[in-house]
């Protein structure tokens, strides 16, 4: 995830390197994740345009049986990184844009990926994580996974909603 473009900036402006990616990184839970994809810089005036279609997986645990599974995660990146040296000869001309703050190549040249991907992952996490789209989940009365077997709680009423309303209504009918 970290390139020297110390030859890159030499070349041409509108000057293109593709690379596959295929390599272990440490991401967020410190733990080295292979990422594979397809990277493709782009050489503008101080500044490399890069683009990337890159899939990691990562351990999660599912929102509805609280299983571990691999959760595969998809980043489309498109960002520009300033070179660190050019950015601070031009200090005077005004902040960086917002959003951009972090995206420096290098004193020795290197364009490091790993945050901004870090970045990207933390985007384009989904919202609730599931082992699969159709997994059933736990009981909510006796716990165990609808997945691998129907308990008698479901037997009993096909919306477990309705089942404990039920208990409410036939308790409270027992009251004086
Ligand atoms: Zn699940
Ligand atoms: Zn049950």
């Amino acid at each position: 995830m970290r390139y020297n473009v110390a030859q890159f900036l030499m070349e041409p402006v509108g000057s293109q390197w593709d690379f596959q990616v295929n390599e272990e990184a440490v991401l967020e839970t410190g733990v080295k994740e292979r990422v594979q994809g397809h990277l493709q810089l782009t050489h503008f005036n101080k500044s490399i345009w890069a683009r990337a279609e890159l899939d990691v997986e990562v351990d999660e645990v599912c929102g509805r049986c609280l299983k571990s599974f691999r959760q595969p995660i998809h980043a489309s990146i498109d960002e520009t990184f300033q070179h660190a040296v050019t950015t601070k000869r031009d200090e005077d001309a005004g902040p960086p844009e917002a959003g951009n703050v972090e995206l420096f190549i290098d004193e020795s040249d290197t364009l490091d990926l790993r945050e901004v991907l870090r970045q990207y992952l933390i985007l384009n996490h989904p919202v609730k994580s599931l082992c699969r789209p159709d997994c059933k989940g736990i009981c909510l009365f006796c716990g165990s996974d609808r997945n691998l077997n129907q308990c008698q709680c479901q037997k009993q009423s096909s919306d477990p909603r309705w089942a404990r309303l039920v208990a409410l209504g036939s308790r409270s009918g027992e009251q004086p």
